[in-house]
């Protein structure tokens, strides 16, 4: 969504109220055009003729979106079987999808064996487990660099005390894993976390990888992760793909040059690609003015959008329903009987009942870590491509809500 002359709009002029109103609120908006875009922009950055570009489903699952980026080339970055099996339903081939779990069970990645897809291990014991089980599957580790790269402590994974991956330290167990089994080693991989702030850090990380990858000569690829920041208002720091795209370009070019041959450069961003392609549309149930705070409390709250209330996260939110004249502070609330703040004391054009607020960057880990708390729907999904927009996922019902209980009727 942006501003313009016409007040907010959304991709080919389509105006984001006119939709509140055909799909009711609230709603969730995707753009393909913007999702497009930041899959250019990488495209562009690692310009490499063996780059592969794994979206990672978890930031938003729906087919539609898998699809879509599907139909741009990418691969899937997957974390459970079930996100597996909804990239073969989005019609991704076995080698496009790559699953990389962190302490699931071993009767669930020889699922994943069964389905065919490549597959990312992430500690010693499942590695030695694999190894007895399926000596000949081609695998991937998944490499802690401990690298500090920035983002929260929830979303940083790649530090010392993380749970994910094998640590560097640890590269000669693996080997003697693999020795012991005669296993194939495709892949090497690290994924450090979200929202990387500082390049030098993560290219610290690669060094580490490299030096791992070089002593592994059966390898495909290698595999960076994500982790790239996303803007979340005016002036907000992001990584500098560009910049990140010219040094990991070159450095890669020379390591393959030693290894004595062209590896794929994989990355698997989430938040990257559809962070910005989405849209959270609200209306604003109550203004309520306290002696302290004017709090607009709108139909929604954690349990749509819990990234505020779980990570601090920031999402800048606007009145799209009035987009002139003076401006007061505000504190935005839900209405789950929980304390669920949207954001504190922001200055918005003056909202009235029934106004409609817009969450920015609502892409991203917000549908998919919606809920049903508070017994309430999960809202629908709706997808703008070329200037039309079709529903991809239909509001809940009540039958929705119910449909997995079993009666007793013991108490009736
Ligand atoms: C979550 C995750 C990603 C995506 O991270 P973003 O910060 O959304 O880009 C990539 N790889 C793995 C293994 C993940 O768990």
């Amino acid at each position: 969504m942006h501003f313009d002359n016409n007040g907010y709009v959304l991709e080919g002029g389509l105006d984001p109220l006119l939709l509140t109103e055909k799909y009711g609120c609230p709603l969730y908006i995707y753009e393909t055009a913007i999702m497009k875009n930041q899959y250019d922009r990488l495209t562009k950055a690692f310009a490499l003729p063996n780059l592969k570009i794994n979206y990672a489903c978890k930031a938003l699952n729906n087919l539609a979106v898998l699809k879509f980026f599907k139909s741009l080339g990418a691969g899937l970055d997957t974390v459970s079987i079930q996100e597996v099996r909804l990239g073969l339903m989005a019609g991704f081939t076995p080698n496009e999808i790559i699953y990389t779990p962190n302490c699931v069970s071993i009767e669930e990645i020889t699922n994943a064996v069964e389905l065919g897809v490549r597959i990312n291990i992430d500690n010693l014991s499942i590695l030695e487990q694999f190894g007895s089980l399926f000596p000949q599957y081609p695998v991937c580790v998944r490499i802690n660099p401990h690298i500090m790269a920035g983002g929260n402590s929830k979303i940083s994974v790649g530090h010392i005390d993380s749970k994910f991956g094998i640590s560097f330290h640890q590269t000669p167990l693996i080997h003697r894993i693999v020795k012991a089994n005669s296993m194939k080693i495709e892949g090497i991989h690290m994924h450090t976390g979200s929202d990387i702030l500082d390049i030098e850090v993560f290219l610290q990380g690669a060094e580490i990888l490299f030096q791992v990858a070089e002593e592994f000569k059966d390898l495909e690829y290698i595999d960076f992760g994500s982790g790239f920041k996303v803007p979340y208002k005016e002036d907000d720091i992001q990584t500098d793909i560009e910049e990140l795209g010219e040094k990991i370009t070159a450095r890669f070019t020379q390591f393959c040059s030693n290894y004595g041959k062209n590896l794929t450069l994989m990355f698997e961003p989430g938040k990257f690609l559809v962070s910005q392609a989405g849209t959270f549309l609200v209306k604003v149930n109550v203004v309520k003015q306290t002696t302290s705070t004017v709090f607009a409390g709108v139909d929604s709250g954690l349990n749509h959008l819990i990234r505020p209330m779980l990570y601090d996260s920031y999402h800048k939110i606007v009145n799209i329903s009035k987009t002139e004249g003076r401006s007061r502070i505000y504190t935005i609330v839900g209405y789950i009987c929980e304390t669920d703040t949207f954001g504190v004391n922001r200055k918005l054009t003056e909202i009235n009942e029934g106004d409609i607020l817009a969450f920015y960057n609502a892409g991203a880990y917000c549908y998919t870590m919606s809920s049903n708390y508070n017994s309430r729907f999960r809202p629908a999904e709706v997808l703008i491509h070329d200037g039309q927009d079709y529903l991809i996922r239909r509001r809940e019902t009540m039958e929705d809500l119910i449909s997995n209980q079993v009666a007793v009727d013991i108490f009736d």
